[in-house]
């Protein structure tokens, strides 16, 4: 699968600590992300991981734009409701994207729980 990896700034730690708590599941698959949130992924984790510009700086778009392309097939976004984030319109964008088409997309950290329990339940 190809999974794209995001996190609000405040909502970063906990998207680092459940990436490395699943590491084995994650490295078996290509993973994309937004600038700062890989790096910190890469280093924290020694992951793999192709990065794309910053959130704020167009990241978001880019991500969307693979979307728009058939080329991502599941999203972990964890986003920070309580925050006001500069780029909305962009998050928004993505987020009606994985709608229009139909691509799974965990905002917060129980829903990516169930996903990866969905996944590992299909593997075996
Ligand atoms: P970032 O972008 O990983 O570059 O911080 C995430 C976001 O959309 O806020």
């Amino acid at each position: 699968m190809r999974i794209a990896l995001i996190a609000h700034d405040k909502k970063k730690d906990e998207l680092k600590s459940f990436v490395a708590h699943h590491v084995d599941f994650f490295k078996a698959h290509d993973l994309y992300a937004t600038g700062t949130t890989g790096s910190i992924l890469i280093e924290h984790t020694g992951l793999k991981i192709s990065l794309k510009k910053s959130g704020p700086l167009g990241g978001d778009q880019e991500i969307g734009s693979m979307i728009a392309n058939g080329k991502i097939d599941m999203i972990f976004f964890f986003r920070d409701p309580l925050t006001a984030q500069p780029h909305e319109p962009d998050v928004s964008a993505l987020f009606r994207l994985s709608d229009v088409y139909k691509i799974p997309l965990a905002t917060n950290i129980e829903t990516a729980k169930h996903f990866l329990n969905s996944e590992k339940n299909k593997a075996q």
